[in-house]
C-alpha cells in the first residue's frame, strides 16, 4: 500500500488520483470558486459563541467573562449588532486577541430571507435556535493562518482523534470506524493546507503568502494524510452528487433573481457535468458499509462520536478557526447523513480500476483539492437545511 503512494485508486474509493486531479482542475475547482462568490453560498449561519462542554479552563471561555475585554460599546459598528440584536454586547466584546483570528461580521442583510430551520442530528448544535445563531460572510473570512496553535489547539485535535477510535486496536478497527477517522484526518489535512497556502510570513510588514515548509511538514511528508485528504474529497463529492436532485430543487432565494439563477446554473453545471459523470460516476461506494449485523448499533455509535466531535468545535479558542471548523464538520455530518441514511437506489457500478498512472502530489494540486473539499463541505453545510428534513430517512 505504501509503495503505490498516489498512483491508482484512492483508498476505499472508486476513482483514481489522476482522475480526481484532472476533474478537479478542469471542472470542479473553477466552478466551485465561482459558486462561493454567489450570495447564497457567501453567507453561513452559525453559532459562534463559546459553550465548551469539556474544559472550563479553556482560554477562550475565560475571555468570555470579559475580564480582559476593554472595548467600549460605541466602538462596535452598527452592522455587528444585526440581525435583530441577536448578538449580546458582552459576546461582541469577547473576541480573541489576534486580529487575524477574529471573524469579520459585516453583513449584507438582503440575504437573510428564506432560510428553513431544520436540525442536523449529526451535529451538536441546535441549528433551529435562531437566538444563538449569527450570519457570517465567508468571503470576508478566508480559511487561512490565524495564529491559533500550541497546547489548546493540540488538545482539541487529540480529543477529536481519541473520540474516534479509542477501543479498537489498529488491526481490528472496523471499516466504518476507519471512515470516520479518515474523514477527520482528511479535514485536518485540508485545514493544514489552507494554513500553509495563506500564511502570515511577516507580522511586522503584514506579508502573507505560501509557506512550503508547513505544507511539507504537516501534510506532504505523510502519505496517509494525503490519501485521507483525497478520500474525504471523494466522500463529500459522492454525497453532493447523490443529493443532486435535492440540490437542484432547493431554493436559492437571496432577493436578487439574477444572482439566484446564476447560482442554480453553476450548481447544475457541476452536478450534471458529463466529464464528472463519465470519469468518476461513483466517487465513493457507501453501499459497501453498514452491512454487518451490528450495522444499526454502529451507526448510532458513530453518530454519537461525530456529535462529540461537533461539540468539540465549541472549544476551539480562535473564532475564525471555530467558524471553519463548524462549517466543515456540519458539511461532513450532512455527507454522513446523506450517504448513510438513504437506501441506495441509485447505486452505480464502480469505474474500472485504472492503475498505473504515475502521480506525484504537488503543492498546487494539494491546494486545489483542499480548496474544493472546503467548498464542497460548504455546499453541504448550507444545504443541510434544505435537504435534511425532507425525504431523507432519519437515523
Ligand atoms: P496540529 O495540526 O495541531 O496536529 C496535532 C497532531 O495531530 C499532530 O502532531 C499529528 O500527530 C496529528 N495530525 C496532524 N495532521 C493530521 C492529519 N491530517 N491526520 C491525522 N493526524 C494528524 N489554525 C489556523 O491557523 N487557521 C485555521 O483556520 C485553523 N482552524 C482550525 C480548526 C480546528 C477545528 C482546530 C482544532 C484547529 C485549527 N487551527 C487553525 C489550528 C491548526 O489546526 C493547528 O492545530 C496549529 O496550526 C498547530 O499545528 P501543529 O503543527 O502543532 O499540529
Amino acid at each position: 500500500d505504501e509503495s503505490c503512494k498516489y498512483t491508482g485508486m484512492v483508498q476505499d474509493c472508486c476513482c483514481d488520483y489522476k482522475t480526481v486531479n484532472v476533474l478537479n482542475e478542469e471542472v470542479l475547482h473553477p466552478l466551485l470558486q465561482e459558486l462561493v462568490t454567489a450570495p447564497f453560498f457567501r453567507y453561513f449561519k452559525v453559532k459562534l459563541w463559546c459553550d465548551c462542554p469539556f474544559w472550563p479552563d479553556d482560554g477562550m471561555c475565560r475571555l468570555r467573562d470579559c475580564s480582559v475585554c476593554e472595548c467600549q460599546e460605541n466602538e462596535f459598528p452598527e452592522t455587528l449588532r444585526k440581525p435583530s440584536d441577536v448578538l449580546r454586547k458582552e459576546d461582541l466584546m469577547c473576541q480573541e486577541g489576534k486580529p487575524q483570528a477574529a471573524v469579520d461580521r459585516t453583513l449584507d442583510e438582503k440575504v437573510f430571507t428564506g432560510w428553513a430551520e431544520v436540525d442536523n442530528p449529526w451535529t451538536n448544535d441546535d441549528e433551529t435556535d435562531n437566538s444563538e445563531m449569527t450570519y457570517v460572510n465567508l468571503q470576508l473570512n478566508p480559511e487561512r493562518y490565524t495564529g491559533y496553535t500550541g497546547p489548546l489547539a493540540r488538545r482539541i485535535w487529540d480529543a477529536i482523534y481519541s473520540e474516534n477510535c479509542p477501543k479498537y486496536p489498529s488491526g481490528e478497527m472496523c471499516q466504518e470506524k476507519k471512515v470516520l477517522y479518515k474523514l477527520i484526518s482528511g479535514l485536518h489535512a485540508s485545514i493544514s493546507v489552507h494554513i500553509a497556502a495563506d500564511y502570515l510570513l511577516d507580522e511586522a510588514t503584514n506579508k502573507w503568502g505560501q509557506n512550503f515548509d508547513i505544507m511539507h511538514d504537516r501534510v506532504l511528508r505523510y502519505p496517509e494524510r494525503v490519501r485521507n485528504l483525497y478520500f474525504t474529497f471523494l466522500f463529500v463529492l459522492r454525497a453532493v452528487t447523490k443529493a443532486s436532485d435535492y440540490l437542484e430543487q432547493a431554493e436559492y432565494d437571496t432577493g436578487n433573481s439574477e444572482d439566484d439563477l446564476k447560482t442554480q446554473s453553476l450548481l447544475k453545471q457541476m452536478l450534471y457535468n458529463p466529464k464528472l459523470r463519465a470519469a468518476c460516476p461513483l466517487p465513493f461506494d457507501e453501499a459497501k458499509l453498514w452491512q454487518g449485523q451490528s450495522g444499526p448499533e454502529l451507526k448510532q455509535q458513530i453518530q454519537k462520536q461525530f456529535r462529540n466531535i461537533s461539540s468539540l468545535m465549541d472549544c476551539v479558542g480562535c473564532e475564525k478557526c471555530r467558524l471553519w471548523g463548524k462549517l466543515q464538520v456540519l458539511g461532513l455530518g450532512t455527507a454522513l447523513k446523506i450517504l448513510f441514511s438513504v437506501e441506495g437506489d441509485n447505486h452505480l457500478q464502480p469505474v474500472s480500476n485504472i492503475i498505473g498512472f504515475f502521480f506525484v502530489l504537488n503543492v498546487r494540486r494539494g491546494l486545489q483539492v483542499s480548496n474544493s473539499l472546503s467548498v464542497l463541505t460548504r455546499i453541504l453545510g448550507h444545504l443541510w437545511e434544505k435537504i435534511g428534513g425532507t425525504n431523507l430517512v432519519c437515523l
